[in-house]
């Protein structure tokens, strides 16, 4: 490899990598308490990761008693979704902290749906009281960045208490001495650059893996890169087996996340030979809950009766155009006259991730996890609602925590970051590989044998091809920058991709959103 890169040193109080809602909220509390935060992303902060895709809906208690509401509530709710194998004390911190954050939010001037002067709450399925808020996105145009009404107040509370935002450079590994953090490494994007950041306290709010699967619901740049990190430094992930899968993505263009609600006004599923096949899977048919329905949908196209797109058809013929045109605006203007479309089970969310307690540390010194890369909060599922609050709640208490940790400190010893960079044996030998093409490889065998519906013997295939994998890209020559910059990022892939493979061969039975079938 001939390449001689500029190297970057940056001091900073606390170190966050990540610009969605946990990473910018980890800034905003860190910045209150230490003069010297930075936030590095490998995207645009605010405007990458999968916060700005979402839908906005949170999950919290508002007022104890309203709707019969309690914070214990919550905790039951939640812990009953994720089949009592969450960790209690992360429910607990959550449901306690999230009126806090929401407020937090308010004052920072994220909008909400209001009534009557007071936040409009309503029902959400597995919620036992009416608690689901709604971020008011009317101003965002697009329908795929809703979730910019959620992340541009807090953008401007970063500039204005003058965090230092890094953006464009993928962070590729946390360094330590003496099992105690002391900074973090990447590659800019653009050009021939290594950043070092010299720290005691790094966070990571890298978001989830959906880059890792051949579908996903996800942001492109979302790749599991903070669960990578976090096993790379050494500190442990939990639940990585429990994914979940959205039902029903339409495959475009426009690539389209459906919601589930025209089901109830009667559009159906019907695979390639128009056989209404719900009625296989659920007496519920297509009421049934997003996961039968994603599994439905899975085995069907598995089982060779989805179209040639490998999908199945969602049709809405029965549903009057005034209805679609009256209740579903946006899906409505995209279908351009059209009643079918295809739609696939994509992956969706990580309920898995960074061990963690109730104040985001992980067991590392000085290693934080927030949102959707910290795992605990969920168990085996999710609820509507509570990944958006998670974000919110865990961000702000990793940033305090971080930042009172980082005044403890009184001396970062000097960063030692001369050691190879991730997944790269120095590059100067082996043959060169066809990243994107291994790339596409790892996604169809996650989208295939690490799926809705596993058994053994397929998981085991999974875990040996990639292990393969990275064998080769280990030894591999890398001729440029660029090549470097994708053999770092695959290589993070590769080592997610494992981890969750190897947690589903673990768990025999079948639990939540993990289904195991008889091998
Ligand atoms: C379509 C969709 C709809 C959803 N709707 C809802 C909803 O209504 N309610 C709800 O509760 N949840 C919802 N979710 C889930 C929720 O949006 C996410 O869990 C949450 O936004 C995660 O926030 P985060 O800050 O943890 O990560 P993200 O918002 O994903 O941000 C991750 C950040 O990390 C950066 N990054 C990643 N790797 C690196 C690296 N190596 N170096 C530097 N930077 C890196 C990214 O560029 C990005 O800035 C939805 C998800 C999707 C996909």
């Amino acid at each position: 490899m001939n390449i001689a890169p500029q190297k970057v040193e940056v001091d900073a109080d606390v170190l966050i990598i990540g610009g969605g809602l946990a990473g910018l909220m980890s800034a905003i509390e860190a910045a209150r308490i230490v003069r010297n935060v930075v936030l590095v992303t490998k995207g645009l902060a605010g405007k990458s990761g999968n916060t700005i895709m979402s839908r906005n809906g949170m999950a919290a208690v508002l007022e104890e008693g309203y709707d019969g509401d309690s914070v214990e509530k919550h905790v039951e709710d939640t812990v009953k979704a994720g089949k009592q194998i969450n960790n209690i004390n992360m429910v607990e911190v959550f449901a306690k902290t999230a009126c806090e954050a929401i407020k937090r939010l308010v004052d920072l001037g994220v909008p909400f749906l209001m009534e009557n002067g007071s936040l409009l709450r309503k029902g959400s399925p597995g919620h036992s009281c009416k608690r689901f808020l709604t971020v008011d996105s009317s101003a965002v145009r697009s329908p795929q960045t809703k979730g910019l009404a959620l992340t541009l107040p807090l953008v401007r509370e970063v500039v204005r208490l003058g965090v230092r935002v890094v953006e464009g450079v993928l962070m590729t590994d946390v360094l330590k001495h003496e099992d105690q953090v002391v900074g973090a490494r990447g590659l800019d994007r653009k050009k021939e650059k290594i950043w070092v950041f010299r720290t005691s306290s790094v966070i990571l709010a890298c978001g989830g893996a959906g880059g890792v699967y051949f579908l996903s619901t996800n942001s492109a740049d979302v790749t599991g890169d903070g669960y990578a990190l976090a096993l790379r430094a050494g500190a442990g992930l939990r639940d990585m087996e429990f994914v979940q899968f959205h039902p029903a993505v339409a495959l475009g263009p426009p690539r389209m996340v459906m919601s589930t609600a025209p089901f109830a006004d009667g559009a159906v599923l019907r695979n390639k030979y128009g056989e209404r096949y719900m009625v296989h899977y659920s007496p519920d048919m297509e009421m049934a809950t997003r996961d039968v329905m994603a599994r439905a949908n899975f085995n069907e196209i598995n089982a060779g009766r989805g179209t040639e797109q490998v999908s199945v058809y969602m049709d809405f013929t029965a549903i009057p155009e005034e209805v679609m045109s009256k209740n579903y605006s946006d899906l409505y203007s995209c279908l351009k006259g059209r009643q079918v479309i295809e739609v696939a089970p994509a992956m969706h969310f990580m309920m898995g991730g960074v061990a963690v307690d109730g104040m985001g540390r992980t067991d590392i010194d000085g290693l934080y996890a927030a949102g959707e890369t910290a795992g605990g909060l969920h168990g085996a599922n999710r609820l509507a609602g509570n990944a958006l609050t998670e974000a919110a709640v865990f961000g702000m208490i990793a940033g305090r925590d971080a930042a009172q940790r980082a005044k403890r400190i009184k001396a970062v010893p000097k960063v030692i970051s001369d050691r190879p960079l991730f997944g790269q044996n120095n590059g100067t030998k082996g043959s060169t590989l066809n990243v994107s093409e291994i790339r596409k490889t790892v996604r169809k065998i996650m989208g295939k044998k690490v799926a809705l519906v596993r058994n053994g013997a397929e998981l085991e295939e999974a875990v040996s091809v990639i292990k393969d994998f990275k064998k080769q890209l280990f030894n591999s020559n890398i001729r440029d920058w660029n090549e470097l910059l994708e053999h770092c990022q695959l290589f993070m892939m590769l080592d997610v991709g494992e981890a969750i493979a190897e947690a589903a061969l673990k768990r025999k039975e079948s639990l939540g959103a993990h289904y195991r079938e008889e091998d």
